[in-house]
């Protein structure tokens, strides 16, 4: 630990290789965080490298595990005004390298999607797109090539049609039948992108399917195949769940070949955490990305978005209630992200300062607890975040899309 002096004025002197290794400039700005007792700096830095942005709350499906079958927020969509405004902040965050369209609502339905992906590609940075697929039509999938889409993550929640009927009030074959479209688009033009990833969220009534994914996977020519638990929502997903409290055996994974032009690749199916464990990390904190919701209201991560209702492990039912930072309207977003608020959020979530409920004598009547409070002093509080757990997850978070980049 390196020892700080005061100077006569009690100005604090950094050392110049703690400033070199933390890659700080001596004009640094920080947050004097005085945190029970011990005070804590925290650097004010623009060093966001991901962008969520929602753009619309609307959907053209109705999901049986959506978390829009239980919230009070509104179906709306983001206005070109908002989208231009975080467009017109991006050169305050130097690091960003990614901007991710996705949320809880189905990103090709908003009218200027293509629009927004475009201003997004003029000022270089990646963009990965998530979907249910059903409105990728041919016209589509040749602008998301043509535009320059590294990313695409379909959610198909089963091999059978009547499985993904089931789950989705959709035909299975539609959303096939789209992902070839890409396929043929990508191959028309001469594009290995956007690369394919498949989200399934695994329920008791799928899991026999899950075998057969990578099959499907290797058959539309998918680089990845993200499984995820599902959060419930409803009562009717509670009895759906297959993780809990005990270590469970896992399932079983393994690869499938990728074409990739000239190169062949291996695919990679990921699989969640099954039961609640001591190791809590959150991917969006650590990922360092920032999250963007259709009215411009800045959040830390998906699972604070929205206000709604939800099971957690022990099938206490919690109220959540939505975390806002900032506005875009009304701040830049490297303004919002720098705020005294945000970096202590992130700082706490970092190093996990939260208590486990789940494993609380009070679990069953917490009161804090129903409202996702908790009882350190915070509100919100990540204490029976799930996908801190990595039991439930997010198919546009994690990187093991190496070797087709390579391959670009
Ligand atoms: S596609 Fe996504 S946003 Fe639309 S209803 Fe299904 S889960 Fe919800
Ligand atoms: S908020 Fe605190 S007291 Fe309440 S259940 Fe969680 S750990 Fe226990
Ligand atoms: S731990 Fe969970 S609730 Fe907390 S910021 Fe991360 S994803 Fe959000």
């Amino acid at each position: 630990m390196p020892k700080i002096t005061s100077d006569d004025q009690g100005r604090l002197v950094l050392p110049d290789d703690f400033l070199q290794r933390r890659q700080l400039s001596p004009k640094a700005e920080y947050w004097l965080d005085d945190n029970e007792g011990d005070l804590i700096l925290r650097p004010r830095l623009p060093d966001a490298r991901k962008l969520y942005i929602e753009p619309t709350t609307g959907c053209n499906l109705h999901c049986r595990t959506c978390i829009r079958n239980v919230w009070g927020d509104p179906e709306a969509k983001m206005t070109m005004d908002t989208f231009r405004r975080i467009m017109d902040g991006l050169a305050g965050l130097p690091n960003l390298n990614r901007v991710v369209f996705t949320g809880f609502g189905e990103p090709l339905s908003h009218p200027n999607i293509l629009e927004m992906i475009q201003a997004v590609r003029q000022r270089d940075l990646a963009v990965t797109v998530g979907s249910n697929g059903l409105m990728l039509t041919m016209d589509k999938a040749r602008e998301l090539v043509r535009l320059g889409v590294d990313r695409l993550v379909v959610s198909v929640d089963g091999v059978k049609p009547e499985t993904y009927a089931d789950v989705r009030g959709a035909m299975l074959s539609q959303v096939l039948g789209n992902i070839r479209n890409l396929n043929e688009a990508k191959r028309q033009l001469g594009s290995l992108f956007p690369a394919l990833g498949i989200e399934f969220v695994v329920l008791k009534s799928n899991l026999d399917e899950l075998a057969g994914l990578t099959e499907l996977a290797s058959r539309l020519n998918a680089a990845r195949v993200l499984v995820s638990n599902v959060l419930p929502y409803s009562e009717d997903m509670r009895d759906q769940i297959l993780y809990g409290y005990e270590p469970r055996p896992p399932f079983k994974a393994s690869g499938w070949p990728v074409k990739a032009d000239a190169w062949v690749m291996w695919g990679t199916l990921e699989l969640p955490r099954m039961h609640w464990g001591a190791e809590r990390r959150c991917r969006f904190v650590q990922g360092k990305s920032i999250v963007v919701g259709w009215d411009g209201g800045v959040a830390p991560c998906y699972a604070l978005s929205h206000n709604y209702t939800y099971f957690a492990i022990d099938g206490r039912q919690k109220q959540v209630s939505r975390y806002v930072l900032g506005n875009v309207n009304e701040q830049s977003p490297s303004e919002i992200w720098m705020s005294e608020d945000y970096v202590r959020f992130r700082g706490e979530v970092r190093a996990f300062h939260f208590p486990s409920c789940p494993n609380c004598e009070l679990r069953d009547t917490c009161d804090l607890r129903a409202h996702n409070e908790g009882c350190w002093g915070w509100n919100p509080s990540c204490a029976d975040c799930l996908w801190a757990q990595d039991i439930v997850r997010c198919p546009l978070q994690i990187c093991v899309w190496r070797c087709l980049r390579a391959a670009r």
